[in-house]
């Protein structure tokens, strides 16, 4: 009908967790733009079905075959017309279909790869914060969203604001990642070896997942964003440079070839960026506050961050510069590391201990496809288990 716009249909995976329930409150924003049509999770099916019962989607996925009779039921007995699925190649398909077209790719891990590359490959504009997806295959993620025009707005804070400092499709001569700092900025590596889950995930500005709290906390969220910037920006190693800004309102900046330097700023909440991927070019109310400098504090401050106490950042520089496989297996027994920190299996120094011996064990090898990737992240995650359940205890 002339005038009037088609609704954007959005998948949303991941829908659970941190970042899909943001992604979902700014969707139910703008019921005359978007809608939340495809709704995915990995096992916490009750979110799941309360979610349907809010959004309406007209399908449900849900990763866990065992609580799918739970979700067709739930759905059933809700009086919904959302089909339940279930499985990787449902989720695919359902992505790539014309179910949506916009996929919010939250699912955390590796286990997020296959559904954001079916996205890519089907085409689709891509919200991509599962970062780990870019670390483990980011040549071939990107190579696909280029062959098949797919339009990645990256979600992680600061690669959407260097998305947003880009927008005049100047390059970056370089480009500065600010990191908070994570609830242990200033830590020696002594107290660090005493931490516990819980103050791990205690984060002092962010409210996230598990795992990337942890990750935010060793720094390695870190390491990860450097090498999801040298993909999605083109930038070499060297024009990447991590500051630690413990405000949390400056969330990148990018240096271009005439001097100027530009910022992205706002306050730390995740729906400014979704908001941003989901109305680009236009921009659409998030729900956020507009940043008031004054009464945040009214200071920024910047400091280069402490690599002694935190290895992980140099460990992903030195994957990132090894290339191949090396970064995918920095992930993948970094993945294996945190889970075991987060059961109380390794100690927080562990985690870094735990990479460093599996980047030694398993040298960087030319890959090119998507196969040998998969296989390196499943070797590195049985070697990293090995190495866990020997050392565990004591790293
Ligand atoms: P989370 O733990 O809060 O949520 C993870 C979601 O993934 C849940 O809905 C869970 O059910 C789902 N899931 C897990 N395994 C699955 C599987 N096999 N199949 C389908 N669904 C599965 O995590 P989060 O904090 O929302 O982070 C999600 C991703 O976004 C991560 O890659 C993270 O690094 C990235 N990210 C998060 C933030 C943030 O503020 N939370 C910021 C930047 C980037
Ligand atoms: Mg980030």
């Amino acid at each position: 009908m002339a005038g009037v716009l088609r609704m954007q249909r959005v998948a949303v995976l991941g829908a659970t967790g941190s970042i899909g329930t943001s992604a979902l409150d700014v969707i139910a924003r703008h019921p005359q733009q978007l809608c939340a049509s495809v709704l995915a999770a990995g096992s916490q099916v009750d979110a799941l079905l309360a979610l349907c019962r809010t959004h309406a989607p007209a399908h449900a996925v849900i990763a866990d075959a065992a609580f799918y009779p739970a979700l067709r039921d739930g759905l059933q007995s809700a009086g919904l017309h959302t089909q339940a699925h279930t499985g990787d190649a449902a989720l695919q398909a359902l992505v790539a279909s014309a179910a949506c077209d916009t996929v919010v790719a939250a699912i955390v891990g590796a286990a997020g790869l296959p559904s954001t590359l079916a996205a890519a490959r089907a085409g689709k504009r891509l919200l991509l914060a599962n970062k780990e997806s870019l670390v483990l295959a980011g040549d071939l993620l990107m190579q696909a969203a280029r062959t098949h025009g797919a339009v990645i707005v990256p979600i992680d804070s600061e690669h959407n604001a260097i998305f947003q400092c880009l927008a005049d499709g100047n390059p970056a001569a370089r480009i500065t990642l600010t990191a908070s700092g994570g609830p242990f900025r200033g830590w020696t590596r002594e107290h660090l070896a005493a931490v516990t889950p819980a103050q791990a995930v205690a984060h002092p500005k962010w409210s996230m997942g598990p795992k990337i709290s942890v990750d935010s906390a060793s720094l390695m969220n870190k390491g990860l964003e450097v090498i999801e910037a040298h993909h999605l920006f083109a930038v070499a190693a060297d024009q990447i440079r991590v500051l630690v800004h413990p405000q949390s309102l400056v969330h990148s900046l990018v240096d271009f070839v005439d001097g100027s330097t530009l910022a992205q700023l706002g306050l730390p909440d995740m729906r400014t960026a979704l908001a941003v991927g989901l109305g680009w070019p236009q921009r659409i109310a998030s729900g956020v506050a507009p940043l008031d400098l004054l009464a945040q504090g009214g200071r920024l401050e910047f400091e280069l961050p402490d690599v002694d106490a935190f290895p992980c950042l140099a460990l992903a520089y030195a994957a990132m510069t090894a290339g191949g496989t090396a970064p995918a297996v920095l992930n993948a027994a970094n993945e294996e590391a945190v889970s075991a920190f987060l059961q109380g299996r390794l100690g927080f120094l562990g985690i870094p201990d735990t990479v460093a011996a599996t980047l030694d064990a398993m040298p960087a090898q030319p890959a090119d496809t998507i196969e040998t990737l998969l296989a390196t992240d499943a070797r590195a995650r049985t070697y990293a288990r090995q190495y866990i359940a020997r050392v565990g205890g004591y790293a």
